[in-house]
């Protein structure tokens, strides 16, 4: 690339949109650092797109992001913007950018956001680049997403707690998890904390959900049975939200009207988004962070910025957000023939 022609990079907007996820906070001190040392000033827009569409904005300096990489959640705010899939929304996130001379966009979000970074670059000729941080893990073209390594750690902390309640009670639970339409965080969970059952859409993919899910209760209360009478210990169960029409507290129903089958429903929610980020997540956006900037130094435009075999790496845009990453093969696997058969045989 013939570095003469490369516009230079004064102004860079960067805001942080859909979901929050922790390591959100390491990524807007990356980029404020290293847009301070290559002398670029930085705007902060508040509330995802919300914050160019209603012009809410604040200027973000070293001192602004001290103290901020330990903690969970966003500076910035976080916020859905439906009015971002309207021409009239897209019109007036880009009146704001012109207005504001801002030569580049960092969107920290998720494969959502990166769709709404790519709308607006239809109509705005500055360079646009995203930052993956969901904690669903679930876009394509990056080894981990900023806060899936905490929501998972998260998750297996409270699952352990639970685990020792059910222990001593020899209880069932059905711990419902995150991770919208991707079992990233159920598969990882459900095998870290050696449950007894993960129910997730790679491994429950009915045709038909009534059908589906009237086999796979009858073939579920059958081994808890098994469990029952064979030991006396807990079970636990983990589903991902929205495998299961009604979640888990209408499978615990379900299992009770079934065969009596006594289950305690617990939906972990919003305690997985929450906390401090895990080391691995400060880390992963600390170097996302500084490559964003490096990048559009070097002119470049419409990329998400990766680590892939733990070097940094880009990959457009548009091919991040056409598939979901799929959950590790070898760990599906690994449960359904291996681990899911060795707690039958506990019975
Ligand atoms: P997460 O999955 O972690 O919640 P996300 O970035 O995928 O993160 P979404 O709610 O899907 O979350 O998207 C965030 C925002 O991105 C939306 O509220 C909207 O403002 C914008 N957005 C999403 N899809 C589009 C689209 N097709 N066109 C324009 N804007 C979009």
């Amino acid at each position: 690339m013939n570095t003469n022609n490369i516009k230079p990079v004064k102004r860079i907007a960067i805001l942080t949109s859909g979901g929050d996820a922790p390591g959100m906070n390491a990524a807007i001190r990356a980029i404020v650092i290293a847009a301070q040392h290559y002398q670029i000033a930085v705007i902060g827009f508040y509330a995802g797109f919300n914050g160019l569409i209603d012009y809410v904005s604040m200027p973000l300096g070293v001192k602004d992001v001290a103290n901020i990489i330990h903690k969970g959640g966003t500076i910035l705010k976080s916020a859905r913007c439906p009015a971002m899939k309207t021409s009239l929304g897209i019109a007036q996130a880009t009146s704001t950018l012109l207005k504001e001379k801002i030569d580049a966009l960092i969107v920290i979000g998720g494969d959502g956001s990166f769709a709404g970074s790519l709308a607006l670059h239809k109509q705005w000729s500055g360079q646009v680049i995203g930052i993956p941080a969901t904690i669903d893990n679930d876009i394509d073209g990056t080894d981990f997403t900023i806060g899936f390594s905490t929501a998972i750690n998260t998750a297996i902390e409270a699952i352990d707690k639970i685990r020792d309640t059910a222990e001593a009670f020899e209880r069932i639970f059905i711990v419902e998890l995150m991770g919208r339409n991707s079992g990233h965080i159920t598969f990882n969970v459900g095998v870290a904390c050696a449950a007894e059952q993960v129910i997730s859409f790679e491994n429950f993919a009915a045709n038909n959900q009534a059908t589906g899910e009237q086999e796979k209760l009858l073939t579920l209360a059958k081994e808890i049975k098994l469990a029952q009478a064979n030991r006396h210990a807990s079970y636990i169960i983990v589903i991902a939200e929205n495998v299961w029409q009604g979640g888990a507290s209408v499978l615990a129903q379900q299992l009770q009207a079934l065969a009596n089958i006594d289950c305690t429903a617990c939906i972990l929610g919003h305690i997985q988004r929450g906390g401090s980020p895990v080391a691995k997540d400060r880390i992963l956006a600390t170097k996302l962070g500084v490559g964003a900037v490096q990048s559009l130094i070097a002119g470049k435009s419409n990329i998400m910025i990766a680590e892939q075999n733990n070097a940094i790496a880009d990959v457009a845009l548009p091919t991040a957000i056409m598939h979901q990453q799929g959950v590790s093969e070898s760990l599906i696997q690994a449960q359904e023939n291996i681990l899911a058969l060795t707690a039958q045989r506990l019975c």
